[in-house]
């Protein structure tokens, strides 16, 4: 079948559990010899993202700011494929993209981003930590923090599923891990953000495959390696809504461990005010109260999935003659 995921402009790699948790793709676990062919199609729509915010370049500036000493043994497809599929970018984000959680981003400014932009006064005692884990409920901007670390610091930003690398990169994940070191090391300084850690890092050893026990003790020498070589400036970031299933040695090379909590009141009011910012709109304050006291136990991605689904309603309610010839700015 043909590869759905590829070529499609869609990343893949990043791709999380949530709404389509339980959706399967089409497509074989990845074979060795169908593995050069979709590296072949992710490289020719290969566009390269930089920086962390800025978007920019070609498949032709692939290598440009990269230290290639650094990649030597690395498999120039994967680096590539790393770049193109798990190097991520996008809209600059701020602080104030994140709603709610002020101690976590009081937290991380103070022991993540300071010394990632000046690494020169936090040094010795005022190290930083190179692990740090974001627990708790799914949809609650886990990942948004991380990308926000990556562009407060100016650090590139690799995201990629754990789950990815035992499902999807059946073989190759242990290879995929140390690429990925490899490359962050040549782009630092980088933040590498790994969504649903638990499923690599797991204490359950009974029924665990020989491939996923490689690229787990592959991630930890990476890991370890990254926190005890001074001159990398690499954090990584291990994402889960499941800490008590990580193993206990793995856990603890995670040294700042950050609880991210359901967002308050006042924080789905401000996520739903960010995201009316750009919207025609008819809601009081009062309507706003309404909906910020009848949502509690939702999720900042719960809040978002209301709003899109809410904004559809005005459209719901016209016949398709009016959805033909409606102005957008009658909507
Ligand atoms: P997690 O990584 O914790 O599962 P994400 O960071 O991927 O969650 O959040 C998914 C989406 O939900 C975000 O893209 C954003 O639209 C929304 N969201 C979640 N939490 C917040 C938050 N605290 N502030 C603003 N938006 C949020």
């Amino acid at each position: 079948p043909a590869p759905a995921a590829y070529g499609t402009g869609k990343k893949s790699l990043g791709t999380r559990r949530g709404l389509n948790s339980k959706f399967v793709p089409p497509v074989m676990n990845r074979e060795e010899d169908d593995f050069g062919d979709q590296v072949a199609n992710v490289v020719t729509r290969a566009v390269l993202k930089t920086g962390g915010c800025e978007a920019s370049g070609s498949g032709a500036a692939l290598f440009e700011g990269i230290d290639e000493e650094k990649l030597k043994g690395i498999e120039p497809k994967m680096v590539e494929l790393i770049m193109n599929e798990i190097m991520d970018s996008g809209p600059p984000l701020t602080w104030d993209d994140v709603a709610g959680l002020e101690f976590a981003k009081k937290t991380i400014k103070e022991i993540v981003v300071w010394p990632m932009l000046r690494p020169d006064i936090f040094t010795g005692l005022r190290g930083p930590p190179k692990g740090l884990l974001l627990f708790g409920p799914p949809g609650t901007g886990k990942t948004l923090i991380g990308k926000c670390i990556a562009c407060q610091s100016k650090s590139t930003f690799f995201c990629i599923s754990a789950s990815s690398l035992t499902s999807k990169w059946v073989g190759e994940g242990e290879k995929m891990v140390r690429a990925l070191f490899a490359v962050a090391r040549a782009r630092q300084p980088a933040v590498v953000f790994i969504d649903e850690i638990d499923s690599l890092l797991t204490q359950r050893t009974d029924g665990e495959n020989e491939a996923s026990r490689r690229i787990k003790t592959e991630f930890l020498v990476q890991l370890d390696g990254a926190s005890t070589s001074s001159d990398d400036r690499i954090l990584v970031i291990g994402a889960t809504n499941r800490p008590q299933e990580i193993d206990e040695a793995a856990r603890r090379r995670f040294v700042k461990r950050l609880y991210i909590p359901l967002p308050e009141t006042e924080a789905r009011r401000s996520i739903i005010t960010n995201l009316l910012r750009q919207q025609e709109y008819a809601l009081s304050d009062r309507d706003l109260d309404h909906i910020c006291t009848h949502t509690d136990g939702f999720s900042g991605a719960d809040m978002a999935t209301l709003c899109r689904e809410a904004a559809l309603g005005p459209i719901r309610d016209m016949s398709f003659g009016d959805i033909e010839n409606i102005a957008a700015d009658q909507v």
